[in-house]
C-alpha cells in the first residue's frame, strides 16, 4: 500500500510502474516465505478521497520485469534511451531545465497561438490535452529563473525588482488597544467556515447541530479528459434536447 499525502494529482494504481516496483520489492522479501500467486497494490490518497486498487498475477509482474523494466533499466544505466515527457515531469528533479520538456511544450508553437476560431476542433482538442503541462512547465521556468536571479544570476534583458506589497500593522495588539481606546470596535465578526466550525464542535456535534443547514453547491464546470471518473455534467444543451424529446 502506498500512502500519498499530495492532493494535486489523483494517482491510480492501475498498471502503475511505481506500484509494480514496490510489489517487486515485496516479492523479493516475501516470495520465499509465502505462496504468492497474485499481488494487490493499493494507493491510499485521503486528501483526494481516493483508494485505488490494482491486482496482478505474479507471472504477469515478472513478464513486465523481463519485457519492459529490464530493457529500460539497461538503457538508462548505459546513459541511452529516450526522454519521455508526460504528467510525471512535474515530479522530476530536472523539470525546469530539461531540454526534452522544453521542446515538447514548444511544439505547441506550431499553432502560432492563434485564437480558437482560427483553429479546427481537432487543433483545439490537441492543445487542450497538453495545456496543463504547458502551464506547469511555464511556471517551473518562471520559478527557476527567479530563484537563480535571487541567487545572483543575471539573465540578459531581465532584472530583479521589488514586487507590489500591501501596508500592514507593525503590532496588531497595540492597534486593537488603540482603536478600542478611541471608542471603536477593531474586530470583524464572522461566522466560522465549515472546516473551522467542525474542528470547534467536533464532527458528531456538528452533524447534530448544523446538519440541516449545510448544502453542497454545484461545482464550477471543469473540462476534463473523458477518462476522468466523475460523471459528465448536464449542460443547458442536454436539458434542452431532453425537453424537446419529451414534447
Ligand atoms: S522533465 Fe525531462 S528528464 Fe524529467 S521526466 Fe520529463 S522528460 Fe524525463
Amino acid at each position: 500500500m502506498d500512502y500519498k499525502h499530495g492532493k494535486g494529482v489523483q494517482v491510480e494504481a492501475d498498471n502503475n510502474p511505481q506500484m509494480m516496483l514496490y510489489a517487486l520489492g515485496a516479492l523479493e522479501i516475501f516470495d520465499g516465505i509465502y505462496d504468492i500467486d497474485s499481488l494487490s497494490m493499493i494507493i491510499y490518497q485521503p486528501r483526494r478521497s481516493n483508494v485505488s486498487t490494482f491486482t496482478m498475477a505474479k507471472v504477469d509482474l515478472y513478464q513486465w520485469v523481463e519485457e519492459t523494466l529490464k530493457p529500460a533499466a539497461e538503457l538508462s544505466y548505459a546513459g541511452e534511451g529516450d526522454f519521455k515527457c508526460g504528467d510525471w515531469c512535474q515530479f522530476c528533479k530536472v523539470k525546469q531545465d530539461c531540454r526534452k520538456r522544453a521542446e515538447y511544450n514548444m511544439e505547441l508553437a506550431k499553432f502560432d497561438f492563434q485564437l480558437p476560431p482560427l483553429l479546427t476542433d481537432e487543433d483545439v482538442e490537441e492543445i487542450l490535452g497538453r495545456i496543463d503541462g504547458l502551464v506547469s512547465w511555464a511556471n517551473d521556468i518562471k520559478e527557476y529563473t527567479l530563484q537563480a536571479a535571487v541567487g545572483g544570476k543575471e539573465w540578459h534583458g531581465w532584472k530583479l525588482v521589488e514586487g507590489r506589497s500591501n501596508r500592514k500593522y507593525t503590532d496588531e495588539n497595540v492597534v486593537a488597544a488603540t482603536v478600542t481606546a478611541a471608542g471603536f470596535d477593531p474586530y470583524e465578526h464572522k461566522v466560522l467556515g465549515v472546516t473551522a466550525m467542525t474542528s470547534l464542535l467536533g464532527k458528531k456535534r456538528f452533524e447534530e447541530v448544523l446538519g440541516g443547514y449545510i448544502e453542497k453547491p454545484q461545482g464550477k464546470p471543469t473540462l476534463v479528459p473523458e477518462s476522468d471518473k466523475r460523471p459528465a455534467m448536464n449542460t443547458a444543451k442536454n436539458d434542452f434536447n431532453e425537453f424537446e424529446e419529451d414534447k
